[in-house]
């Protein structure tokens, strides 16, 4: 049996509501067959995905200071963004950096919907730009897509699927690649690549899985992954409003919707029924349904629409962007309390996180008593305690360090060999601090520790020391 298409109009007003496109009536996977768009919003994200594309790919060979511009190595949790690095204690500047986006994000999608979806998501771009322009270059528009799908595996259905299963595999390896570079960095990709496998098992492995992924996401789960996996789309039933900006069907000029008959003097609304909006949806929906959570703002169906209309001589725009007031009262989107709201709380964060920013500091430090010790008689009346510490180099210079003591007269004495920390590193080492008797007036004297490099202070610690009460 043929699998059902959902790529034809639906009629009855809620009959849209009993159904998911990409399921058919037994449950299984409905495949689509989109019609190539085309129009002025399709040579436009034609242009934005080269850009997008370029940026994407030259991204990680751009380096400052001999480090990627960005990086983002969870596995040594080492990142680094515009060149500067950040480490994992300067995690709290990534947790209000991830609010400011969550926010940022929820106030762009009440103000513009899904915006984002059809001209930056990833998902989109690379599989409505880039994976089903090749499909259109290979196979043909929808019919003959779907003649070829349901046709028998002779020798042009073979020469067919293989080439599109090479440039589909080798478009994901470079996706995969170019990712992983942002993750370990663009030198270690190309070692993976020019050096023996053995050498990079690990690398190797991630690297096909990655590929694997993006080859199954490409060739079979297509728009699944916006209906099923994406948490964004999720979210639009409560943040999308009457004001927000969404792709939108004029059902005050379009209804009620007639078919074209040629020198007639139209009565009713000017939507001609011609179902190509539908035709060209690469989630298969009927956008004169209304805003539904499996669109993803394409703008296919604009496109379509406007041609319809151009050559039925009607005014362009009937499905456009626009918002559900704007349609209804011919209103123009206008700051409502919720946009208001979201920003007032948008600028605290970004001025919290400017300010974490601003104060944040290349080196880290902490100094602890060491564990289980009291204090220890020292000849000549000094009495001792042992200190360990910690030291943070975020910097791209190795750090000499030394311990100094601030608010008492004593001596510093480091265990072992001296402190300091190599370039971007992290190193421990312990240290005594004598003190004269006379000076200890109580159990628990509050000692002021600078560390210093390169005779500069870095640091200011406040602990302890502990000693004889008498
Ligand atoms: S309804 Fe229009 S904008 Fe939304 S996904 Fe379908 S074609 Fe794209
Ligand atoms: S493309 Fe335009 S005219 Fe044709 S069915 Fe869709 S809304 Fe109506």
């Amino acid at each position: 049996m043929d699998p059902k298409t959902h790529n034809e109009p639906q009629h009855s007003e809620e009959a849209f509501r009993d159904s998911i496109t990409t399921i058919d009536n037994e449950g299984k996977r409905a495949w689509l067959f989109p019609s190539k768009p085309s129009g002025k919003y399709y040579s436009l994200r034609s242009y934005f995905t080269w850009l997008y594309i370029i940026v994407f790919i030259s991204l990680p060979f751009i380096k400052y200071n001999e480090e990627p511009l960005f990086l983002f190595n969870i596995i040594e949790k080492k990142f680094i963004l515009f060149g500067a690095i950040f480490w994992p204690q300067d995690f709290f500047i990534f947790g209000v950096g991830m609010l400011i986006f969550i926010v940022f994000v929820a106030l762009f999608t009440v103000v513009f919907g899904r915006l984002f979806c059809g001209w930056a998501c990833p998902q989109t771009v690379l599989m409505e730009m880039v994976f089903r322009k090749i499909e259109y270059w290979i196979e043909g528009d929808s019919n003959y897509q779907k003649a070829l799908k349901h046709g028998p595996w002779n020798a042009d259905k073979i020469k067919k699927r293989s080439l599109k299963f090479i440039i589909f595999f080798v478009l994901s390896v470079i996706i995969a690649n170019i990712l992983l570079s942002y993750v370990i960095g663009m030198d270690n990709v190309l070692k993976i690549i020019t050096e023996p496998i053995s050498k990079h098992t690990g690398g190797f492995t991630s690297m096909l899985i990655f590929s694997s992924i993006f080859f199954f996401i490409f060739w079979w789960f297509r728009e699944q992954a916006c209906l099923i996996v994406c948490p964004y789309g999720r979210m639009q039933g409560v943040l999308l409003d009457k004001n927000s900006v969404v792709v939108a069907y004029d059902y005050v000029r379009g209804e009620e919707r007639h078919k074209f008959k040629k020198n007639e003097i139209r009565t009713g609304g000017d939507c001609i029924d011609c179902g190509l909006c539908v035709k060209v949806c690469p989630t298969g929906i009927d956008i004169r349904n209304g805003t539904q959570l499996e669109c993803v703002s394409c703008t296919a169906c604009i496109d379509a629409c406007d041609q319809i209309m151009e050559s039925v001589k009607l005014p362009l725009g009937l499905i456009r962007y626009d918002s559900e007031k704007g349609i209804a009262e011919k209103k123009k989107l206008h700051f409502t309390t919720r946009m208001k709201a979201y920003s007032a709380v948008l600028l605290v964060l970004i001025g919290i996180e400017s300010f974490l920013l601003i104060s944040r500091s290349d080196y880290d430090a902490t100094i602890l008593r060491a564990k289980g010790m009291l204090y220890q008689e020292q000849p000549n009346d000094q009495v001792s305690n042992l200190y360990t510490i910690k030291l943070i180099n975020k910097t791209r210079d190795s750090m000499p360090v030394d311990v100094r003591i601030e608010n008492m007269v004593g001596k510093v004495e480091i265990v072992g060999k001296a402190l300091g920390v190599k370039k971007e590193g992290m190193n421990q080492g312990e240290f005594f601090v004598y003190i004269n008797k006379n000076l200890i007036k109580q159990r628990k004297t509050k000692l002021v520790l600078g560390i210093y490099t390169n005779n500069k202070k870095v640091k200011t610690i406040k602990t302890s020391f502990l000693g004889p009460t008498e």
